[in-house]
């Protein structure tokens, strides 16, 4: 009787637990699914914001993390929304008399920001302090040379107008523009350079500070 008793308890507790653990381990499948399969420099509805939270730019959803929002993209609600989209897509593109400028702003939309990779370098034989940076653009219009531009905290738009910063700014069409905050010390000019490797499509940029502002 007693014996029942604690099985029945037993079972019915485990029934809540592996629910819920079972919530938890679909959670973490799926984000791992997104993980391996999404990346989330070519999405183009994943948003840093601000705030340090991530948005769906498909969904208008808000996020904590990055995990977070991958999960959201293997969730129903943004699988439908893609699957409205894909279809309106679709009919827009679709040739019609009345509408001839759609191709023309189709050009223009925007497919979500580069690839990137930046290394930290100290000079071999001066010591001075450098960065690489490496963006890769697989879906770089053709013909098209990425550019880079090094802007003042103050002629940037997004980041703290810091003075302790500066901004090295990369553009490269149909990507986002994207732009590291490096620090306000004086750049080796002669030192700068950047390579563009059209076959891997990858844009290295290396510079060095000068010694003095170190
Ligand atoms: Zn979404």
């Amino acid at each position: 009787m007693d014996r029942q008793n604690r099985a029945g308890v037993k079972f019915g507790g485990g029934g809540v637990l592996s629910g819920e653990r079972e919530k938890l381990n679909r959670k973490e499948r799926l984000r791992r699914i997104a993980m391996e399969t999404i990346d989330l420099n070519k999405d183009p509805y994943f948003l840093r914001n601000h705030l340090g939270t991530y948005e769906c730019k498909l969904c208008l959803t808000l996020h904590t993390t990055e995990g977070n929002y991958l999960a959201h993209t293997q969730g129903k609600r943004h699988q439908t929304n893609l699957a409205r989209r894909a279809a309106r897509d679709n009919q827009e593109s679709a040739p019609t008399d009345d509408e001839p400028t759609k191709v023309e702003i189709k050009k223009t939309i925007k497919i979500g920001r580069p690839g990137y990779k930046v290394t930290k370098l100290t000079h071999p034989e001066s010591g001075a302090r450098g960065l690489t940076f490496e963006l890769v653009y697989p879906e770089i219009a053709q013909g098209l040379r990425p550019r880079h531009r090094i802007m003042s905290a103050f002629e940037q738009k997004v980041g703290p107008k810091d003075p302790a910063f500066q901004y090295l700014v990369f553009a490269a069409e149909p990507y986002e523009t994207v732009g590291f905050r490096i620090p306000n010390s004086t750049i080796d000019r002669g030192s700068l350079h950047s390579t563009w490797d059209e076959p891997s499509t990858l844009f290295t940029l290396t510079l060095y500070f000068a010694q003095d502002s170190a």
